[in-house]
């Protein structure tokens, strides 16, 4: 291993470096961090071991020893004004005793079926996210809304509405820069439809580096915030009556550098390989549900009158849909997937879209322009889950059963009815 061998040579060699975080996530794709003395690390790196037993989802006896397999390709530097000087992480594989791949571990899924798929057919997927968040005054906002029910707003502007002194562009102005210094090729930066609410945009890239980039992406927006007295959330729907945080996924295939999802002949100048991806999806979508919006708030959020998607159907205008299909050229050609919500496990969330999209059972009637939506609260998005023989066969029926049990036990801390008003138990920022 190339990599392996040169990062650790420059770990060797780079005095500022002290120590290394080692991440992965849980089944609910919470980030988890291990911070390893370098020099211990450099002796050990094959012999990291963790206690399984206290991370949710992964908590069966049997498997409290775990392994961590770091990822050398996937090494950040993490930018010093805002971390702190010497600071780098990398990400790692979780591993059973034997060395076999965890089988809770999303990121580890992800990456072995994204690396079959360009083995077996010289397949690229490509991801690129767009993740909205809310700042809110206070570096406590969170227990503040606790003790009073309330979000303090940083900025009364909306879309693209804000000057140079506004605390929202300031926010922005030094979360992009971080951005950039940690490798994210970014576009387009902007305050979002919500007063307070902001969107950041950055290129698309191979689906695990994808992922990865959504929890760097949160990462750094917290600690901004933080370093600005602020609470960065991505919470679906912090506020009724507005806008709510969608991550809006955008999806294309290639192979060659050649994308596969254009054709200029094809309706909306989608390939027949487009179409029959998004068929699966909405064919599957109520199967689907729960990973893409797996909080008791993202059910919120889920409401055409603030752009958000229940609609079971593909349109290349309608916001209301799950799926949209952007204008695209030969290079840009993609499909927007509108019902994801920021707080959806990254891993599971892509790993299940890409299984779906090419080999999830293929509908037998029209559901492009269907009629049928979303469920509106998590039970019954539960249920249709458990229900679903694809979603256990791509995840493996204890996992699959694992998951549905974790967002019983979530959705029971909330009251059942969702009522008008955000509920205090489901503000939780992650
Ligand atoms: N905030 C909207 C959502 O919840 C999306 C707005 C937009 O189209 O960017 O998905
Ligand atoms: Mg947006
Ligand atoms: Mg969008």
């Amino acid at each position: 291993d190339v990599m392996r061998e040169e990062r650790m040579r420059y770990l060797t060699d780079e005095r500022r470096i002290k120590a290394v975080t080692v991440c992965f996530t849980d089944l609910e794709g919470r980030l988890h961090m291990l911070d390893y003395d370098k020099k211990f690390l450099l002796s050990s790196a094959d012999n990291l071991t963790f206690d399984g037993s206290s991370v949710r989802g992964f908590s069966v006896q049997a498997e409290s020893d775990l392994r961590l397999a770091i990822d050398w390709s996937a090494f950040y530097w993490l930018p010093a004004d805002i971390f702190g000087p010497g600071k780098v992480l990398v990400f790692g594989y979780v591993l059973n005793q034997d060395g076999t791949p965890y089988e809770a571990d999303m990121r580890g899924r992800l990456h072995q079926y994204t690396q079959e798929l360009y083995q077996r057919e010289g397949l690229t997927c490509n991801i690129a996210t767009e993740i909205e968040g809310f700042l809110f005054q206070g570096r406590n906002a969170e227990q503040r809304f606790r003790e009073t029910g309330e979000f303090v707003m940083v900025s009364t502007g909306g879309y693209y509405h804000s000057l140079p002194g506004d605390p929202l562009r300031q926010f922005i102005d030094m979360a992009a820069e971080a951005q950039r210094a940690m490798g994210f090729e970014n576009e387009k930066d902007h305050p979002e439809v919500a007063p307070s609410q902001f969107e950041m945009n950055y290129s698309y890239t191979e689906a695990t580096i994808a992922a990865d980039q959504i929890l760097l992406y949160k990462l750094i927006c917290r600690q901004v915030a933080g370093k600005l007295d602020m609470t960065a959330s991505f919470l679906p729907k912090p506020i009724t009556g507005v806008n709510g945080n969608g991550m809006h996924t955008n999806i294309s295939l290639s192979r060659q550098g050649v994308n596969l999802f254009y054709d200029a002949n094809g309706p909306e100048r989608l390939s027949e390989l487009a179409w029959s991806f998004i068929d699966r999806i909405l064919n599957s979508a109520q199967d689907l549900c729960l990973i893409l919006n797996s909080s008791v708030n993202a059910y919120r959020r889920l409401d055409p009158h603030f752009e958000a998607p229940n609609q079971i159907k593909a349109s290349p205008t309608d916001r209301g849909s799950m799926i949209r299909i952007p204008i695209g050229n030969a290079r840009s050609a993609r499909i927007e997937v509108r019902s994801i919500a920021p707080d959806a496990n990254p891993y599971l969330a892509i790993y299940a879209l890409l299984r779906t999209g090419l080999e999830g059972p293929l509908p037998t009637t029209d559901v492009r322009s269907s009629t049928a939506t979303l469920p509106d609260n998590i039970y019954d998005a539960i249920a249709n889950f458990r229900q679903s023989a694809f979603m256990a066969q791509i995840m493996g029926e204890s996992v699959h059963a694992r998951f549905a049990d974790l967002k019983t036990t979530v959705a029971d801390r909330c009251p059942r009815r969702l009522g008008t008003l955000i509920k205090r138990a489901e503000v939780q920022f992650h």
